[in-house]
């Protein structure tokens, strides 16, 4: 027996599950899963000696692959000074305004520990900021797991075929409208009749946790005309899609700016971290300033804040973005050819570095296309890249991510399995 399969059941004696992120449990795809080693640039080990090149990259943060020298010193330099204290440090400022420089609808960012932290926040922030109490979000957008935002969310919840938590209050749920992704039309219906009590839309720009879907032509601009129309915030959550599909994020790309944008994953540089930030005139409604609460014993603290700055330091050298479309293409063109070569139902959906292949469903636009994939073909297609050595996300309604330390050899070693992988679906 492997090594992995005895620490599993191990775990599940003490932990719920044995994971503590449901999504890492392998469920969906009927395996146990691998417990890791370490990792090295775009190479993950397992406990039982293993190598995979992996596209989870522990669900974004990791855009420079796995340990990065200039990031580890770094934070080795930090750890001799201290890990917490709790008090402010330079370093906070200096990522907050790498942050501001970077995204021109963010004047002032406040830092958390979590992208659940900073969309629960940016929530209360807006419903304290407009005195109204209703929310819109999008089916299958999935914004961690605060009480509002757990409703008819993506990632984990859909993979586990769970539509709302129990434990959130009616009360809660009922304050939460739900909208489909890429519909204007609907959610001008619910404008119309609830607009005077929307405090905010909050959406993913571009999803990644129902897999990648594109915004359509316009959608965004949509958004933002309807909240001013009617005087809700926009909020972005670009938890994922911040500091990787462009240094600006999506809203760089679409050119589309929010009141608020959620941050998280890279800007942590694989540390615990989140943000929240937007306007000066709706930042300084938080306390200290104003009245909306929210606090944190190790929110700024100083690692996570020095693997953040320094992330972000190496993700300003030249062409970056450039040089993840260009690996992003090469995977693109080779999944392309074997799903055409091989007449496999399957449909790759790509922005920048986030992909997902959905087996089955044709065109997706939505969350009601997304779920009508075949996720047991999925579930073949994982199996059988992880004995390929290629390491992805265990459940078809996520997003895979490149990162800057994938080689041409890796991609080419992908699209190899890649074609295995397939041929064994059909
Ligand atoms: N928002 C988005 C778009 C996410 O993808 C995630 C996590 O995957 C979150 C929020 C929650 O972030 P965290 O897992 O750090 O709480």
């Amino acid at each position: 027996m492997s090594k992995s399969v005895d620490l599993f059941s191990e775990a599940k004696k003490f932990i719920p599950g044995g994971v503590n992120s449901p999504a890492r449990a392998f469920k969906a795809v009927n395996n146990n899963p691998i417990f890791i080693e370490r990792g090295k640039g775009s190479l993950i080990y397992d406990v039982d000696a293993n190598e995979y090149i992996d596209y989870v990259g522990s669900w974004g943060p990791m855009i420079l692959g796995y340990n990065d020298p200039i990031v580890i010193e770094a934070l080795q330099r930090q750890l001799m000074k201290g890990t917490s204290f709790g008090a402010p440090t330079e370093l906070e400022t200096t990522l907050a305004s790498m942050v501001v420089d970077a995204i021109d609808s963010i004047d002032k960012v406040r830092m958390v520990n979590s992208g659940t932290e900073a969309t629960m926040s940016a929530l209360r922030l807006a419903r304290g900021y407009t005195g109204r109490d209703k929310i819109v979000k999008m089916e299958g957008c999935y914004h961690g797991h605060g009480d509002s935002l757990l409703v008819e969310a993506g990632s984990g919840l859909t993979t586990l075929g769970i539509a709302g938590s129990p434990g959130i209050p009616d009360q809660i749920a009922n304050e939460t409208i739900v909208v489909p992704y890429n519909d204007l039309d609907i959610l001008e219906n619910v404008f119309k009749n609830y607009g005077d009590e929307i405090a905010a839309v909050i959406l993913e720009p571009v999803t990644g946790n129902m897999g990648v879907i594109a915004p359509k032509v316009g959608y965004l601009e949509g958004l933002r005309e309807l909240t001013d129309k009617y005087g809700s915030l926009l909020i972005f959550d670009e938890v994922m899609t911040g500091f990787r599909l462009a240094y600006g994020g999506a809203q760089e790309i679409y050119c589309v700016e929010p009141d608020l944008t959620t941050l998280g994953k890279i800007i942590g540089g694989g540390l615990p971290v989140g943000a929240y930030g937007g306007k000066a005139e709706i930042m300084d409604c938080v306390a200290p300033e104003g009245g909306v609460y929210q606090a944190g014993t190790l929110s700024g603290n100083p690692l996570a804040m020095t693997a953040g700055i320094t992330t972000l330091r190496l993700l300003q050298r030249a062409n970056t973005y450039d040089y993840l479309e260009q690996k992003a293409e090469i995977l693109e063109e080779g999944f392309k050819a074997n799903i055409k070569e091989l007449d496999i139902d399957a449909t790759f959906s790509r922005v920048g570095s986030m992909f997902t292949i959905f087996f089955g469903p044709g065109q997706v636009k939505d969350y009601k296309s997304a779920q009508s994939s075949n996720t047991d073909a999925f579930a073949i297609y994982f199996n059988r890249m992880l004995e390929e050595g290629i390491y992805l996300p265990p459940s078809q309604f996520e997003a895979n991510f490149i990162s800057l330390a994938h080689n041409d050899r890796d991609l080419d070693k992908t699209i190899v399995a890649n074609y295995k992988a397939l041929k064994e679906v059909k």
